[in-house]
């Protein structure tokens, strides 16, 4: 039986990736293609879809996850900026319509892989602070990988690291944003595609994670995978690493 999957935000750059992925999956059917002009609970009752991807922009995540578990269909987010008590509220949601979907801040099976890992050495090392890098037609900032990287971090580490440093910064800014006081700094510039360093720092010595998106092909592994098991999710869960077995 195959899989109808709609997706939101088609004509974007995510979204067109993610059509040409899901197109060659024989046990998907791409049923609809959406954008900012269409009616998305109206084209997801006239598809019948019962997976839609989204892939928007911040503004619009909020209410895009609402209208496609109402309309009965499991959502699969990329769309970055939610903010924490917002993907509380729309898991309460969930939760009342016992419908599942998956909210994923980055797709990248190997993006996933360095938040683990580095999740495991704020144990050890609970200096870090995060730099972020990405192309200049980003919206968000910092980046939702960023916020979910420090929130991750912010598990591990005790509250007596938590206070950074105490230097004065001469120009506001300076040293960043702070996400669950993790410092995080992001570089906008033509030319990048999506990036993230995670450095920790201990006596004499640095340690840094380094992740490069260089092709967006790198998220579509993990979109198939989310479209392919959010049916079988009861819950709204927060992460690719909630539906990769090895994690
Ligand atoms: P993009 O190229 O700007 O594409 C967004 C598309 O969504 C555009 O076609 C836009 O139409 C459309 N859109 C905007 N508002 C909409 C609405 N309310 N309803 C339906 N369509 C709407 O952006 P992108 O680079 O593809 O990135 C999209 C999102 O994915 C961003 O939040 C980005 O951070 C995130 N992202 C996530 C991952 C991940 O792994 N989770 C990876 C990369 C990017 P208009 O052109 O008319 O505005």
């Amino acid at each position: 039986m195959t899989i109808r999957v709609l997706v939101n935000g088609a004509q974007g750059r995510m979204g067109q990736i993610a059509i040409q992925a899901i197109s060659q999956q024989a046990d998907f059917s791409l049923v609809g293609q959406t954008g900012r002009q269409d009616n998305l609970a109206h084209a997801i009752k006239q598809y019948h879809a019962q997976v839609v991807v989204d892939f928007t922009q911040p503004d619009a995540a909020l209410q895009n996850t609402r209208t496609i578990l109402d309309c009965g269909a499991n959502p699969v987010i990329g769309t970055t900026g939610l903010l924490p008590e917002q993907i509380h509220t729309l898991q309460q949601h969930s939760k009342a319509l016992r419908r599942g979907g998956i909210i994923a801040p980055n797709f990248s099976i190997a993006a996933v892989l360095m938040i683990k890992y580095a999740r495991e050495i704020a144990h050890y090392y609970p200096h870090v602070e995060i730099i972020e890098m990405h192309h200049d037609g980003k919206l968000d900032s910092p980046s939702g990988t960023a916020l979910y990287t420090a929130e991750q971090l912010a598990t591990n580490l005790s509250a007596e690291c938590l206070s950074t440093s105490k230097a004065r910064e001469t120009i506001p800014g300076a040293r960043g944003a702070s996400h669950h006081h993790v410092p995080i700094h992001a570089v906008r510039l033509p030319g990048l595609v999506a990036h993230q360093q995670i450095i920790f720092g201990g006596q004499g010595e640095t340690l840094t994670l380094r992740h490069d998106a260089i092709d967006r092909q790198c998220f579509m592994g993990g979109i198939v995978l989310a479209c392919r098991k959010v049916q079988g999710l009861t819950e709204l869960v927060y992460g690719l690493e909630c539906i990769m077995n090895k994690l």
